[in-house]
């Protein structure tokens, strides 16, 4: 008889501990099992399994649902080092490190075969139209696609053994072919690979503005390591940037290669984490959580845009993915790299203190960075809420047959909406904030919750008929570009228009095949590489710079800077209109010289007057509950109770779910305070306040209001 103690599938951070159990049948650490709970059954994770215990009354485990462990020694050590970190149940670091559809009876699936193309070994005399697809093309590749790319030179490449049809096992391919692009290395490149490949650091930081070829840098990276027989994870923050790097990626290095992020079916995601963990592939493109894919043998992270939001987890365990990526790379011994044209404030400065090695990339590929033309909205006339100047300078580029980009970082049809009798404005009953309209629904629609309420055009409050339409969204801007450029075709990306799968790609070779205009929220200001796009406007960049959080200036930079970095990447020189009402913000400024160091050294000095990191460590608690004295009297308790830290707060912010919120900040001079004290505080909470529900956030990213 062994004893297993298992962590329970619940995700209270009050049922954070073990629950022993006997079991008959053979079983290991890392496996999952059924077990009696109360009065009903629910899974949970093997922890740790003994051949003794002093407890009586013991219940049986029902069942064991694996027959091998589905966690690994590697794997475990991370759901403790995030259950630590982010001070969370560990059940649910058990659970995000595995594909969600991972049942054992998807293990019995048909095995199919698929017809594929292998490049034969010996020599003969070519023609120059197959000599060029045997040299574009990367072998092995599915038959299918062979025929409908080398199209007549197909069959006769086949004849002459040239290459020879084999089967395969066909995994379902989520990977397309295509045509790889011959470069050449610019010098700053080569000292870049040279940097990394030759360095004694394991974290490189690599810093290059805009279109200076970092992709390309990591493709080289990941080069010698693919040679080296190892693996290699490329991270990219949005979903909308898979389709551009598994492009790239699969271009150099075949189709051989592991897709992972949140719009797979559960069944997908089975089967690439499967590819990995079976070792069939070594290279895995996806988001954050493809951070936790089995990898056996990992010998490179590359990470891009490292400063991006979506790294970070919005619920628990609300991990970031550098951390994740530098604790996998510090037990596989490899090296990671971060890359960004405008990265976090953490990062640069740790950077700075040589914690991490910083790589630099000066200059773009193309020698030219896109002129910034600040457009003062106080002064300028505005039709349609574009200035004159930008709507003359779209017209030059429609004329030349280029592309615009435009940013309006807000969906939807118009933001508030306000009736004109009693100035009521319509808001969410559940999360108390302004809806927004969105015409294609007619609906008002809160952008916190989700929820859609019917547009009646009745004011609830005094029954009057008009409303105030004020401000708009991305779903107004593409109507009125309609009317101002009726002959162009305008593609628009925003959540709205992304619901249906694969539509990221469908709408960006949407617009790379003819479209004029590319319009958007700030999905579109990130990684984008189309070399007819000369223009880029800034609707209104004041959105960006008058949030109050502490992050504000920092994702500021980092949105008007990267969508900046769209224009201007191919021959044509670039350039970019930024309307604002307030031209002397610093942020504005350092965009203007694509001065990151300018913008950097002064937010550090904000950082430093307000001791937020990277000066200090922050962890925001808030407690929610039905009645607001309630959420308030705990969040005092837990206010007296933090001692080592620096408390602010507690102050009431919008509701969630018709509960009333109040949030607790702490900054704490180091990491291990700020664990310290909050798992202790946790310890207290579970005795006491369960009424009262509590959502840590250790290192947020912004503060929720
Ligand atoms: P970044 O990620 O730094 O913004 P990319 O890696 O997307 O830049 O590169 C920008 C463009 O330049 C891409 O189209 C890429 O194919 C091209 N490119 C990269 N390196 C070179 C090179 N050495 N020579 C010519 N073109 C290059
Ligand atoms: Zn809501």
């Amino acid at each position: 008889m062994k004893y297993v103690e298992v962590y329970i599938e619940h995700n209270t951070l009050s049922l954070n501990k073990t629950f022993t159990y006997a079991c008959q049948q053979e079983v290991e650490v890392g496996c999952r099992v059924r077990v009696p709970f109360g009065n009903q059954e629910l899974v949970g994770f093997v922890e740790k399994v003994t051949d003794t215990t002093t407890l009586e009354n013991i219940k049986f485990v029902a069942e064991v649902i694996d027959s091998e462990p589905l966690l690994n020694e590697e794997l475990l050590q991370l759901a403790d080092y995030m259950s630590n970190h982010y001070v969370a149940s560990k059940i649910s670091c058990f659970k995000i490190l595995l594909p969600p559809a991972l049942r054992p009876q998807s293990n019995h699936e048909k095995i199919i075969y698929e017809e594929f193309v292998e490049k034969k070994d010996f020599v003969i005399p070519l023609t120059k139209r197959q000599q060029e697809i045997m040299d574009t093309l990367s072998f092995p590749m599915p038959a299918t696609q062979f025929r409908k790319v080398a199209k007549s030179v197909a069959k006769t490449l086949i004849e002459k053994g040239v290459v020879q049809i084999v089967l395969k096992e066909k995994h379902r391919n989520l990977v397309e072919w295509a045509k790889d692009k011959e470069v050449e290395l610019k010098p700053e490149q080569k000292m870049a690979i040279e940097k990394i490949q030759n360095g004694a650091e394991n974290v490189y930081l690599l810093h290059g503005v805009t279109g200076s070829g970092k992709t390309e840098v990591f493709l080289q990276l990941a080069l010698n390591v693919l040679r080296e027989g190892k693996q290699v994870l490329f991270l990219v923050p949005e979903i909308g940037l898979t389709p551009m790097m598994i492009q790239r990626v699969s271009a150099r290095f075949g189709q051989d290669i592991a897709i992972f992020h949140s719009r797979l079916s559960a069944q997908e995601k089975y089967d690439q984490y499967q590819l990995v963990k079976s070792n069939q592939v070594n290279i895995v493109v996806g988001t954050r959580s493809a951070v936790f894919m089995p990898f056996q043998n990992l010998g490179l992270i590359l990470m891009d845009e490292e400063h991006d939001n979506s790294y970070k987890q919005d619920q628990m365990p609300r991990y970031h993915t550098r951390d994740i990526a530098l604790k996998r790379a510090e037990y596989h011994r490899c090296k990671c790299v971060l890359a960004s044209a405008t990265p976090s404030l953490e990062s640069y400065a740790r950077a700075y203190k040589n914690v991490y090695k910083l790589v630099t990339l000066t200059k773009r590929i193309n020698d030219s960075m896109p002129d910034i033309h600040v457009i003062d909205m106080r002064k300028e006339k505005a039709r349609f809420g574009i200035s004159q100047t930008l709507e003359q300078a779209m017209r030059n580029r429609f004329a030349k047959n280029e592309q615009v980009i435009l940013l309006l970082n807000r969906r939807g049809y118009i933001p508030i909406v306000r009736c004109q009798d009693c100035q009521e404005v319509l808001l969410c009953p559940d999360c108390g904030i302004a809806l927004s309209y969105h015409k294609k629904e007619n609906a008002c629609i809160c952008h916190i919750c989700g929820n859609s309420y019917p547009f009646t055009n009745t004011c609830p409050k005094c029954k009057g008929h008009s409303f105030f339409q004020t401000g708009m969204g991305t779903e107004k801007l593409e109507e009125l570009m309609k009317m101002i450029f009726p002959e162009q075709k305008i593609v628009r990306m925003d959540q709205d228009s992304t619901r249906r799968k694969n539509a990221h790609k469908t709408l960006l070779e949407e617009f790379e095949k003819d479209g004029d205009i590319l319009l958007g929220t700030q999905m579109i200001t990130k990684g984008l590489d189309f070399e007819k796009v000369t223009c880029v406007g800034i609707i209104n960049a004041d959105a960006a710079l008058i949030r109050q959080d502490y992050r504000s200036s920092e994702s500021a930079y980092q949105i008007l800077e990267q969508a900046s970095g769209r224009s201007g990447r191919g021959n044509q020189k670039g350039e970019v209109f930024i309307q604002t009402f307030q031209p002397e913000h610093f942020v504005i400024q350092s965009v203007m010289e694509h001065n990151y160091i300018s913008f950097f050294n002064q937010e550090m000095k904000y950082r430093h007057l307000g001791w937020y990191p990277p000066y200090s460590f922050l962890c925001s608690i808030i407690f929610s509950s039905q009645k607001i004295e309630d959420s308030l009297r705990i969040a005092q308790d837990a206010k007296q109770f933090f001692k080592d830290c620096k408390v602010l707060g507690p102050i009431e912010i919008s509701m969630r779910n018709k509960q009333r919120r109040v949030r607790l900040l702490l900054k704490a001079n180091s990491i291990e305070i700020l664990e310290h004290s909050v798992q202790a505080w946790v310890d207290i909470y579970s005795k006491k306040h369960r009424n009262v529900k509590m959502d840590i956030n250790m290192h947020p990213m912004y503060v929720e209001e």
